[in-house]
């Protein structure tokens, strides 16, 4: 029988290393939310509505029904990759200026809530590993499976600089520390679902265990 695996935490835990390797193993379909709130943000960016003198979130609210979100599976990556109205987005979202404002649009009620029923309708079939900070508690409370991930700030730093240096973007890394620390705050303290751990989410700090075996033991549990 098909189940529904949420997996929640901190910035750059390594939640869509396992998401992945999990949806892989079991058969089932991946998506990325963060992707998802990424995307909206480069929208954002690209019409000037955050980015400069000052962010203009209510011009954002009002064009959010003209966002079109769609994931396409890539055969060569094994996994779907996010469009925005027709474009292929997914190199774009992760950069460090996208990474700068997703909280603050990430933080508006009327973009969760678009965002949040999209992912309701893209899980209603179960057989789906979804990752991001709200997925055990408000988009499947109800899922079966519930991970959180944490790491000091450091290791996750190192993490996302390494991936950023080897995409080419020009960073440093205290820039990218305090980048991952400020949105951990803004993610933790928003007013709407906040980042926290479900009660029956089963917690994993990255200092904890290896990799495979953290995923051996998800693995096993979702065979159950
Ligand atoms: O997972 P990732 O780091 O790509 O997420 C980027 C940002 O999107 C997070 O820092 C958070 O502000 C927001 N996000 C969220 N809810 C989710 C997924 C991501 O608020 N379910």
């Amino acid at each position: 029988k098909k189940i529904t695996v949420a997996i929640d935490g901190f910035s750059s835990t390594g939640k869509s290393t396992l998401a992945k390797q999990l949806a892989k193993a079991l058969g089932y379909v991946y998506v990325d939310t963060g992707a998802m709130y990424r995307a909206v943000t480069l929208f954002a960016l690209r019409n000037g509505f955050v980015g400069g003198e000052q962010n203009n979130m209510s011009a954002l609210v009002k064009l959010l029904p003209k966002i079109r979100l769609k994931f396409k599976f890539n055969q060569e990556l094994g996994y779907a990759e996010i469009y925005l109205n027709g474009e292929n987005v997914e190199n774009e979202i992760r950069t460090l200026e996208v990474s700068r404002y997703v909280s603050q649009v990430a933080a508006i009620e009327e973009v969760r809530f678009k965002l949040v029923d999209l992912q309701k309708q893209m899980g209603k079939d179960k057989g789906i590993v979804m990752d991001g900070r709200d997925i055990g508690t408000v988009v499947f409370p109800d899922a079966e499976l519930k991970v959180f991930m944490t790491a000091s700030p450091e290791v996750r730093a190192n993490r996302r600089y390494k991936e950023l240096l080897e995409k080419g973007d020009q960073v440093n890394f205290e820039e990218v520390l305090q980048n991952v620390k400020e949105r951990d705050y803004i993610d933790s303290n928003r007013e709407f679902s906040p980042l926290k751990k479900a009660q029956d989410a089963i917690e994993f700090d990255n200092g904890d265990m290896g990799r495979k075996e953290q995923f051996e033991r998800i693995y096993n549990y979702a065979l159950r």
